[in-house]
């Protein structure tokens, strides 16, 4: 029997443990945040939070007795990416990262592309004053940081979150809660709506979320993306639920 850990809260991470879920000679647990209020869950066992920092989740891991971890968490969690790493080193288990590929820029892409939220803040007033901003509710600080520009430059923001924020939030701000997937239609339609003139998203990769790029070239429309960053050095990964099958397989 292989004891696999999944670090989840993506589409990938609940459809390894869709494609786990079957196997006889299996047990997984997938770990999820907690972050959100309604989380979509994947089949089987889940258990929810953090686990407090590196070294506790190194001493659960241990005395948990897990064979493997896949980290199929989001491009951006790079703390827990980080922790599970040197964790699983510490703990001599096998590791893998599953990231889905990187949104890439075509030639006739309007895209500027920055390494952090703080710098598409800073961009943002030279590119655009009504602004779509969709990189997730725990970096809005980041751009209320400089509300005094945005006041003064009149910027206004329509922000896409699945939880309503819980910090400060950019000035002029209208506040939409929705989940993905979206499509181009409803993402067209809701750019034209509200006169929106600069995109900010985070390189998040995949299916779910891509329509807004689309519509956004449709519309002529620029867009920030920020970078995502780089995995650990030397850390095993895949893009793909197939490839993450065929790495446990070969584990034996
Ligand atoms: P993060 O900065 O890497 O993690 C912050 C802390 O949250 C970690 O140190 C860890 O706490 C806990 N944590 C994160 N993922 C966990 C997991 N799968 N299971 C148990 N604990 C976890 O991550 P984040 O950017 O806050 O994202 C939180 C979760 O939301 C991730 O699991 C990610 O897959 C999902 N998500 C993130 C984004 C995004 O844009 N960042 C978007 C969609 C979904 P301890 O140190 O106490 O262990």
């Amino acid at each position: 029997m292989m004891k696999i850990l999944i670090l989840g809260g993506t589409s990938e991470a609940r459809g390894l443990a869709a494609a786990l879920h079957e196997r006889k000679d299996t047990m997984v647990l997938s770990s999820l945040a907690g972050r959100v209020s309604n989380p979509l869950l994947p089949v089987g066992e889940v258990r929810l939070g953090g686990f407090g920092g590196l070294q506790n989740l190194t001493n659960w891991l241990q005395s948990n007795n897990f064979d493997a971890i896949i980290d199929a968490t989001h491009p951006f969690a790079r703390k827990i990416t980080g922790s599970a790493f040197i964790a699983a080193e510490q703990s001599r288990i096998a590791h893998l990262v599953l990231r889905r590929p990187a949104w890439t820029k075509a030639q006739d892409d309007n895209w500027h592309e920055v390494d952090s939220l703080p710098a598409a803040a800073e961009l943002l007033p030279e590119i655009g004053s009504r602004v779509f901003l969709t990189t997730g509710r725990q970096g809005l600080s980041d751009f209320s940081a400089q509300n005094s520009v945005f006041a003064h430059r009149k910027i206004h923001f329509v922000i896409r979150v699945v939880d309503p924020p819980d910090g400060p939030i950019p000035v002029n701000s209208l506040i939409i809660r929705d989940r993905g997937p979206y499509d181009v239609v409803s993402e067209t339609a809701l750019m034209l709506k509200h006169g929106i003139d600069v995109l900010v998203t985070k390189n998040s990769g995949g299916t779910m979320t891509k329509a807004k790029l689309l519509a956004a070239k449709k519309l002529a429309i620029p867009v920030i993306v920020i970078r995502r960053p780089a995995l650990p050095e030397g850390v095993v990964s895949t893009t793909s639920i197939a490839g993450a099958l065929a790495w446990l397989d070969q584990l034996g």
